[in-house]
């Protein structure tokens, strides 16, 4: 049987079909992967899950550069859910850890609101900036920002356009702190 590997971010199923398991969540009407890893689905129970590649936990420190969901955006600061380690995405992180975004640290340009920088569920790569048990991120610098959104409205991904996000479904654009690779699919960034 052929894998199925899933991104962070990625549409697994409608919300009707299969209820959210292991490794997903829920976004508007569809399904999405958590994390990176192979999907799966529990036909008998009607639930999509993701299998991670190795159990083996990995330890996220100052310096790492990883992947994170955003979880809340408020004007001074995003509050994160850590999915993977750029360099190791087979390896888990333990579920409890949540990473904060500060706005001083969102770019290398005076940011006036998080809020106009980032939403919920948007796939971002971030450099850590403090060791544990507050993991403080960055996103400033060209490699990094979200690299993969969707629409607040319909909840489609967007689609890069010149040097904005685009919505092909509601024909309107949206703004976003962009990593230089947006949209091509890669963990890492070069
Ligand atoms: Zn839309």
């Amino acid at each position: 049987m052929k894998k199925n590997i899933v991104f962070p971010g990625d549409r697994l199923a409608s919300a009707e079909e299969l209820l959210p398991g292991e490794g997903t969540y829920a976004n508007g009407e569809h399904i999405c992967a958590a994390i990176f890893g192979e999907f799966e689905t529990d036909q008998k129970k009607r639930c999509a899950s993701i299998k991670p590649f190795t159990v083996l936990p990995t330890r996220i420190k100052e310096g790492d550069e990883v992947i994170v969901r955003a979880r809340e955006v408020s004007p001074e600061r995003a509050f994160l859910k850590i999915i993977c380690k750029v360099e190791e995405p087979e390896r888990s992180i333990p579920h409890e850890t949540d990473a904060v975004l500060h706005i001083s640290q969102i770019s290398n340009q005076y940011t006036t609101d998080v809020t106009k920088e980032y939403h919920p569920n948007d796939i971002i790569r971030a450099k850590v900036i403090s060791d544990p048990p507050s993991l403080h991120l960055s996103t400033k610098g060209k490699e990094f920002g979200v690299i993969k959104a969707y629409c607040t409205r319909c909840r489609r991904p967007l689609k890069k356009r010149n040097n904005t996000l685009y919505c092909d479904e509601c024909k309107r654009p949206e703004m976003r702190k962009m990593a230089s690779d947006y949209g091509e699919g890669r963990l890492t960034s070069k």
